[in-house]
């Protein structure tokens, strides 16, 4: 198991974002993690990415216990994210912030080779063309493709995808899907944090639901999204919305 979560929890103050969570994911799988807004998503991925520690529950990556350890020590054993809010360097181009991204990772490298590399991380995100560009010259959807890029940059075991498609258009959608798809075929394990369920859908494997902090429903996503628990915590928000 490349990820193995045992019974995490984590409170905020009064508020129990998520409530003992066991979770493992294997090598290779694309994990569509969803749920109502306030499920505890984006609390999962802060955890595994070490941005904010569990109030109790253990966290393995790839054999590690990532309890205690700093974001950047985690980003070495190989657990790698992108933002809800991308906030790239804003005056510097593309390269070079994919190739910063190569220079502070897990196996760092001089300036010239760290910008050839980030070159074929553009083109894997679709880029290429604006390794010029800088970030203030890029669309809101080319922002979250050198999010992306970035994300890949230090070679990750398991890259965590937190609303990467949100804001986008269809066209932009079908692209960064197939990006998505790309950066998986290219040996990367995926969880992919995302509101619109046709999407998460046709991409992941499998399907995590939670639900007030708790794993509601696990498994391959068509069995899922058919499962009547899951459609009434889907309808039961909507009707309260
Ligand atoms: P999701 O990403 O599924 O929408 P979150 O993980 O952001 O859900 O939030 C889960 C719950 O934890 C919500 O009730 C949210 O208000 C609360 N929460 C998340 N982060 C914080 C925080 N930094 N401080 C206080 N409460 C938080
Ligand atoms: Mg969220």
């Amino acid at each position: 198991m490349l990820v193995e979560c045992r019974d995490v929890t984590r409170y905020f103050g009064g508020v129990r974002a998520l409530a003992g969570v066991t979770l493992d994911i294997g090598a290779g799988e694309l994990v569509g993690l969803v749920g109502p807004n306030g499920s505890g998503k984006t609390t999962l991925v802060n955890l595994l990415s070490g941005a904010l520690r569990p109030t109790s529950g253990t966290i393995r990556v790839a054999g590690r216990d990532i309890g205690g350890l700093p974001p950047h020590r985690i980003a070495h054993i190989g657990v790698s994210r992108t933002h809800q809010i991308p906030r790239p360097f804003e005056s510097m181009t593309l390269r070079d912030n994919v190739a910063m991204a190569i220079m502070f990772g897990r196996s760092p490298r001089p300036l010239a080779a760290a910008r050839q590399e980030a070159e074929r991380c553009l083109d894997v995100v679709s880029l290429g063309h604006l390794a010029d560009a800088r970030p203030a010259q890029v669309n809101l959807h080319e922002r979250q493709l050198l999010e992306m890029a970035r994300a890949i940059a230090t070679r990750p075991k398991v890259l965590l995808l937190d609303e990467a498609l949100a804001g986008l258009n269809p066209a932009e959608i079908d692209q960064a899907v197939a990006v998505v798809r790309r950066i998986h075929a290219s040996g990367i394990t995926i969880v992919i944090v995302e509101h619109l369920l046709r999407v998460v859908n046709q991409l992941a494997t499998r399907m995590v639901v939670l639900n007030q902090g708790a794993c509601l429903a696990d498994g391959d996503p068509r069995t899922v999204m058919s499962d009547p628990d899951v459609i009434r915590a889907y309808l039961g928000r909507h009707a309260h919305a």
